[in-house]
């Protein structure tokens, strides 16, 4: 006899996956919507990029499928991406029984990460500083 699969297991299957058709269908809306964005105020007055500037760029770069040019903006949103994959492996592995870790989870590791963060951060800074 053939087993069933549940209703919630499909719709964690497909949903990321229509998510990601939705947004590659209307990419271009998504793109000229991303335009109109104001920019940022604490570049636009003390020319300092914040931890969140360029991450308009980075997933405009996304959207059409550019990850290096994408990188050169805010590492950010790839990194987001990267981890958010991972995330949804990690869900689909343990809804089909596999109870398989693929996200490190030790505290030295997300410590690492966000000094890491904090460096470029403070990088981008002095770069742009040295660029004027
Ligand atoms: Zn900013």
């Amino acid at each position: 006899m053939k087993k069933k699969i549940p209703l919630l297991k499909i719709l964690v299957c497909i949903f990321p996956l229509f998510t990601i058709g939705m947004i590659f269908a209307f990419r271009n809306i998504l793109y000229k919507l991303s335009t109109h964005l104001p920019a940022c105020p604490i570049y636009k007055y003390f020319h300092v990029y914040c931890p969140g500037c360029g991450n308009t760029r980075s997933v405009q770069y996304l959207l059409k499928g550019d990850v290096l040019n994408s990188l050169k903006f805010n590492i950010t949103p790839v990194f987001i991406l990267i981890l958010g994959t991972l995330a949804y492996i990690e869900l689909v592995l343990y809804i089909f029984g596999k109870n398989i870790k693929i996200i490190p989870r030790k505290k030295i590791f997300w410590v690492s990460i966000i000094i890491l963060f904090i460096l470029y951060y403070i990088a981008r800074n002095v770069w742009n500083i040295a660029a004027l």
